[in-house]
């Protein structure tokens, strides 16, 4: 029998004029989806009927090759099916083979759905259906037909491609838009647990990420950073590849501590990423910053601390997906994709290195202005983005 995998896409559909450019990215996605998977170079995608069709796949990277489709956000369900040139006597012969293989004593419960997309075949939707459910009960004679409830879903697909596709339920794969339908965005990508979350939620709903990170090397270990590029490589499955910029924050953090009260260490620290991140955003053209800022979470997380920090920036606006997130809610998420692990390793951020032991919780802009004037932040800024290493993930 010769599997293909159906895969069904959802929201995408509904995007009218826009259609195309949805189909496109979606389709690339599912190409480099499919791939990144070993021996899979004869593989083919093509579109049918408002879907897209995998096939010509070894059947030994069935598995794997389903796994990853369900990271592809646009796709809301696969089916494994069995394709067959139309005709009658395959179809019998294929759904003998097929109930035999798949149903067992434990399923009491059936139902045939036949689509005949083809008009070319001889027999209308309803009366193949009940023929075929005919031929399963002679072979499962204790099964009973099941029209509302069925445990088993037996459905024939008859297309206008002259195949015929057999199969038996859907799994669902993760929803949202394709990677790339929404722009693209530079996403803050820290060693927490946070960040590779926020990252995951705005790819899935479309946009194409980029990541920058701060170390404070060597007050920061090389493990840390190894974290970071872990997680990146964790949540490139749903992302595609992209760049992580990592940037220095060293001279950044000495010259704080050396010039600036103590209090204003964080707020100063927030500003001059910001800033940073606004110029990478001009240089390589990102529309959005992407953290995964919470309210509250902690208790220097307040509106007044994201106003300062986002103040500083001129022409881009910051994406915040968590920032209404419980903490345990954000946890599932990390599980699910997988990033919980590496996230919880205990590596230190560069932001708890010279941490002050009051930090000001509402600070006031002015204030905070004035005590960035004791800083040549142009400078500062500008060599930390000189020194720059880029790593493509
Ligand atoms: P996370 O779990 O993502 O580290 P957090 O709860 O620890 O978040 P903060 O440390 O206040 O919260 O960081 C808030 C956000 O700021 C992070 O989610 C991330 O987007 C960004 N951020 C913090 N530190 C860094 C860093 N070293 N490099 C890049 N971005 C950072
Ligand atoms: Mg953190």
């Amino acid at each position: 029998m010769n599997k293909v995998i159906l895969l069904r896409y959802g929201e995408v559909f509904l995007k009218g004029k826009n259609r195309n450019v949805f189909e496109n990215a979606l389709l690339n996605n599912i190409k480099s989806a499919v791939f990144a998977v070993e021996n899979t170079r004869n593989a083919e995608i093509k579109k049918i009927g408002g879907r897209y069709l995998l096939s010509g796949f070894n059947e030994e990277n069935l598995e794997t090759l389903k796994i990853r489709l369900k990271k592809v956000f646009g796709l809301v369900s696969l089916s494994v099916a069995h394709e067959v040139e139309t005709d009658v006597l395959n179809i019998e012969n294929l759904v003998k083979a097929f109930v035999n293989e798949n149903l067992n004593s434990n399923i009491k419960t059936f139902k045939v759905e036949v689509k005949r997309a083809d008009k070319r075949f001889p027999i209308n939707s309803i009366d193949f259906s009940s023929k075929i459910g005919g031929l399963v009960l002679e072979l499962f004679p204790n099964l009973k037909v099941d029209l509302h409830n069925p445990e088993f879903l037996l459905e024939i697909d008859i297309r206008e491609n002259g195949k015929t596709y057999v199969f038996a339920g859907r799994e669902s794969c993760c929803g949202g838009l394709p990677v790339g339908v929404s722009g693209n965005a530079l996403v803050m990508l820290s060693g927490g647990i946070d960040s590779p979350v926020a990252t995951y939620l705005v790819a899935k709903r479309g946009l194409k990420i980029s990541a920058i990170h701060f170390h404070s090397y060597p007050y920061t270990s090389k493990q840390a950073k190894d974290k970071v590029i872990k997680l990146a490589n964790e949540v490139k499955d749903y992302t595609g590849e992209f760049n992580l910029y990592c940037v220095s924050f060293t001279k950044i953090q000495e010259e704080i501590h050396k010039n600036c009260k103590d209090g204003y260490m964080i707020t100063i620290m927030r500003r001059i990423m910001m800033r940073i991140c606004e110029i990478l955003c001009e240089k390589y053209g990102f529309s959005a910053i992407v953290t995964g800022e919470n309210l509250g979470q902690v208790a220097s997380q307040t509106v007044e601390r994201l106003t300062s920090t986002e103040s500083v920036l001129k022409n881009h606006i910051v994406l915040r997906p968590l920032v209404t997130f419980d903490k345990l809610e954000i946890i599932d998420i990390a599980k699910q994709i997988g990033t919980f692990e590496t996230s919880i390793l205990p590596y230190e951020d560069c932001c708890t290195v010279f941490l002050p032991k009051n930090p000001l919780i509402k600070p006031k802009i002015d204030l905070v202005e004035k005590e960035e004037e004791k800083l040549d932040i142009d400078w500062l800024v500008k060599n930390a983005i000189e020194t720059m290493e880029i790593i493509r993930i």
